[in-house]
């Protein structure tokens, strides 16, 4: 059977977005190491591609008939995975996932979009009642109960780019570190490893839009979109009593929905912020059902750089890193899953599922795209790669 292989992907990760040295050489931090890191990383990250998200399930498939198919060249058992990717360095596979990115963009994986955006948010994961790590969080009830453990981070993605959500990194916070202070960091080491003019603007929900952070996206020469709530109470009054019982200033057909928008760029900003005004958007999303979305969010852009529609589109664009970011990443790949509780083990494997979910999108978007294969859905991928893999077929290079 031709098609889609296992082969052609790695072929793709390692010639088209250039990742081959990254592959030779993964910040492996083990003095004496018997089976290469090569090995064991790409049998992680094609394992996610196949949705095998356990360390016994890959020494499984390490031992299995099709080991030489998968470009992995040694037996390996669960604990070699376990030691080595406690001992990686994380930042070689931050800067291989900043670069695969740069080489998307230059591959001109994101043409059809002329704005590139960065969201952020913050999750948990991997819930765990096993003796905890130093990342591990309590979980309270409302007595105070501790119910296990979970592991907080911070996701960055690459969003608004025709749909395409590309994550970039993830910033862990355990107890005594905060969402807040981990999403600043991330913002920071994500645009020195993009370079400056990457991207276009960040995006982020409601903890976000206080001055540390927006003073944060200020530094690193971004404009933000950030969600309007409760947590600015004089900002909130004042769009109130501006925007109620107005008639909308413009009304915009988007898709299904009919989308309703006030808009107006002199607010007063608050003490602790740097910006001379704020600008801030409500909008009233009609949908076709009869639901009716209404939110404000505010931003530094002017009026004239961005107008209402496109404001609007960016802060929409804050859903995909929850929809493709966090719910794929979950349910589909792995993410809740602790493979070896041990916090740099923890980390490494969210990154190495984030250049999984880089290299199955960018390969199954854009590479497959341009064939006859025909193949959209992540599942038929999926399918295929699992087919393909038995027939025993020489892998067509692409
Ligand atoms: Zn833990």
């Amino acid at each position: 059977m031709r098609g889609p292989h296992v082969r052609q992907i790695q072929n793709y990760a390692c010639h088209c977005l250039n990742l081959k040295s990254y592959f030779r050489q993964p910040g492996d931090g083990r003095l004496h190491p018997r089976i290469p890191a090569r090995d064991l990383v790409w049998a992680i990250v094609a394992g996610h591609i196949l949705r095998l998200p356990s360390f016994l399930r890959l020494e499984w498939l390490a031992h299995s008939p099709v080991r030489a198919e998968l470009g992995i060249h040694n037996k390996f058992g669960d604990d070699a995975l376990a030691y080595c990717t406690a001992r990686m360095d994380p930042e070689t596979t931050r800067v291989a996932l900043a670069a695969a990115l740069h080489q998307a963009k230059r591959n001109k994986a994101f043409d059809n979009s002329r704005f590139i955006g960065l969201a952020l948010d913050g999750t948990g994961a991997g819930h765990t009642h096993r003796e905890p790590c130093s990342l591990c969080d309590p979980v309270k009830d409302a007595k105070g109960e501790v119910h296990g453990h979970l592991h907080h981070f911070v996701l960055i993605s690459v969003v608004g780019v025709g749909g395409l959500t590309l994550p970039v990194d993830v910033e862990p916070y355990g107890p005594g570190d905060s969402e807040y202070a981990a999403a600043q960091r991330l913002l920071r080491r994500a645009v020195h490893h993009l370079g400056p003019r990457f991207a276009d603007y960040v995006v982020g929900d409601g903890e976000y839009a206080t001055a540390p952070f927006l003073h944060t996206s200020g530094e690193v020469a971004l404009p933000v979109v950030a969600r309007l709530k409760e947590n600015l109470p004089l900002l909130a009054a004042a769009v109130r009593a501006r925007f109620d019982g107005q008639p909308p200033q413009a009304v915009f057909q988007e898709g299904d929905d009919r989308v309703e928008v006030w808009d107006y760029d002199h607010f007063d900003s608050w003490e602790t912020l740097n910006w001379p005004e704020v600008r801030v958007l409500r909008y009233r999303q009609h949908k076709r059902d009869g639901t009716v979305v209404q939110a404000e969010w505010l931003t530094d852009f002017s009026i004239a750089k961005l107008g209402s529609l496109s404001f609007y589109r960016r802060a929409k664009s804050r859903w995909e890193i929850e929809n493709r970011g966090f719910n794929d990443g979950k349910n589909r790949y792995g993410m809740e899953h602790i493979c070896h509780h041990e916090p740099t083990s923890i980390l490494i494997i969210w990154l190495l599922i984030l250049l999984a979910l880089v290299i199955e999108r960018l390969y199954r978007l854009r590479y497959l795209h341009r064939g006859e294969h025909g193949i959209r859905s992540a599942i038929d991928l999926v399918t295929y790669l699992w087919l393909t893999l038995g027939s025993r077929s020489p892998p067509d290079s692409g």
